[in-house]
């Protein structure tokens, strides 16, 4: 065929031969028709290794590629079936594709590269496929990008978090690297089990790995407390800041609900009838200027705008308990940011205050801060950045929104490891 380095080229495939292009005018679709060269042939589809012809296999097939302007294209060429001696009679590999692939190995790329940068409309529009489709793609780049990569190399200060996905009934457990920032692994689950599976996983990559752990950080929970405990017991274990002052909001939030519901019972609601059974009511008042002070009472007070400001003064004067909450979890929040020398100190001293609070929610608090405090020391101590594992979760769970519609959770993970793992696919053709 002539040009046949040209379309070689124009189709991003190598160790190929193209024999012919058509352009099928009713499916305004164009067709190369491919071969394997002869170095890429007879090589099983799973393991890559040489094996002997076995049989025709089903004849010829098709793989979607990049369009070609604004038309689509596809590959075709019949795929043989070689014996193979581990995996007995399969399909043969072929250079422009993966094994089972339906799309080709740029086509993939692209793919790929677009779910860590765009929206999923753009991704499914721009490349006619749907949502699942993208999904298996991301899977599958995924895999093989594991696979040629040392993902625990020098691994030595890690954070272990959890994240819910599918409106909060599954989880994911997530392990981050401290001094790198990256996404180090990712599974479905939360509980002994799926710790244990990343620290076997540590160890099968290398003898001696888990040893090599010297600090770990979570939000102190025992199914993970445990399992540091059994497989890296030299390792300091510290509480994430975040979590704690997390907590912190937990109890604020509560204590700001039984305002609320004080308010209404005082008659600072109106009624608005019946809908299914259930009587709708809506708050006036004291009662509604309390349910809109949730993101005032959460936010840092330096980052308030002036009419968050005044809302805050008005809860400072009109409810001295929800403020007196707001104040104690200010407090907690300032601990992490002084010297470890004044922190001890000052933790110390935030303990009795609470104590004292008479607000339920937080001397409960108080308990669990008493019952972490060595934890939340050592991280004040060790400087470990709680920045990354709040931005890594914070991350991850914008990723989950995007990955709905996925049929399971491995695009899922696929998806968090390739954008936030440090090693974001590449565009086809590039590096
Ligand atoms: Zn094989």
């Amino acid at each position: 065929m002539r040009n046949a380095s040209l379309w070689r080229a124009v189709l991003g495939v190598q160790d190929t031969v193209v024999e012919d292009v058509e352009f099928d005018e009713t499916a305004q679709v164009v067709v190369a028709q491919v071969r394997p060269r002869r170095v890429a042939r007879g090589r099983c589809g799973i393991c890559g290794g040489r094996a002997g012809w076995y049989d025709r296999g089903q004849g010829r097939r098709r793989w979607r590629t990049l369009d070609l302007g604004t038309i689509e294209v596809f590959l075709e060429a019949e795929v043989r079936r070689v014996n193979c001696r581990i995996h007995g009679p399969t399909v043969c590999q072929v250079p422009w594709a993966r094994h089972g692939a339906g799309h080709t190995r740029a086509f993939d790329a692209q793919v790929a590269w677009l779910a860590t940068h765009c929206s999923k409309r753009a991704i499914t529009e721009l490349m006619r496929i749907a949502w699942r489709t993208v999904g298996s793609i991301i899977a599958r780049v995924w895999a093989e990008t594991a696979a040629g990569i040392d993902a625990f190399a020098d691994l030595t200060r890690i954070g272990i978090d959890e994240i819910s996905y599918k409106r909060h009934h599954k989880y994911l457990t997530i392990v981050v690297d401290h001094d790198s920032g990256r996404l180090v692994w990712a599974s479905t689950g939360r509980n002994r089990a799926t710790v244990r599976a990343f620290f076997d996983a540590l160890e099968a990559s290398g003898h001696g790995r888990c040893a090599q752990i010297a600090h770990v950080s979570a939000d102190g929970a025992e199914w993970i407390a445990d399992v540091v405990a059994e497989r890296c017991p030299d390792a300091v274990r510290c509480a994430d800041p975040f979590h704690v002052v997390g907590w912190a909001n937990d109890a604020v939030d509560e204590v700001r609900r039984q305002a609320w519901n004080a308010a209404r019972r005082a008659g600072h609601t109106q009624s608005h009838g019946w809908v299914d059974g259930r009587r709708v009511t809506v708050s006036t008042g004291e009662a509604k200027t309390l349910k809109r002070t949730r993101f005032v009472l959460w936010k840092n007070p330096q980052n308030l705008t002036e009419p968050q400001r005044v809302k805050l003064e008005w809860i400072a004067k009109t409810d001295p308990r929800l403020y007196r909450a707001y104040l104690l979890k200010e407090g907690l929040r300032t601990i992490f940011k002084l010297p470890v020398a004044q922190a001890a100190e000052a933790l110390d001293k935030w303990i009795s205050w609470a104590r004292r609070c008479r607000i339920e929610a937080f001397v409960l608090l108080q308990q669990r801060i008493t019952r972490h405090r060595t934890q939340i020391l050592a991280s004040i101590e060790h400087g470990l950045s709680n920045g990354l594992i709040e931005s890594a979760n914070t991350k991850i769970r914008l990723l989950t929104r995007m990955a709905f519609g996925f049929a399971t959770p491995q695009p899922l993970i696929a998806l968090a490891m390739l954008t936030l793992g440090g090693h974001r696919p590449a565009l086809p053709g590039r590096q």
